[in-house]
């Protein structure tokens, strides 16, 4: 299989497949609280809610109770490298790194 594949997710709204590396670059907003990255696909939009760690993509929802939890749908395994410095993520996948900050 090669290494790009896994770096893949499909789209539930519309089912194309698309790269973890589009969703990080179109992500809206980075919930430092859950650690969790709002973003949206490149195909059609879709919000899109995921936990990153590394080696793992964990797509799901916030819901509150009480305080804002991650609730995980799916989960995946992938080829990253997660890190957080300050209120910001470090999303690595191969030699490039994405950061993801708050917006506040
Ligand atoms: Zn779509």
């Amino acid at each position: 299989m090669p290494k790009e594949s896994v770096c893949t997710l499909k789209c539930k709204k519309c089912g194309c497949d698309y790269a973890l590396k589009d969703l990080l670059l179109a992500a809206t907003d980075y919930w430092e609280h859950v650690e969790v990255v709002m973003s949206e696909t490149p195909c059609c939009h879709a919000r899109v809610e995921l936990q990153l760690s590394t080696g793992h993509i964990m797509v799901g929802r916030v819901y509150v109770a009480g305080a804002p939890q991650f609730r995980i749908d799916e989960r995946y395994d992938a080829p990253i490298h997660v890190r957080t410095k300050q209120d910001e993520l470090l999303v690595k996948i191969g030699d490039k790194e994405y950061r993801i900050g708050a917006k506040g």
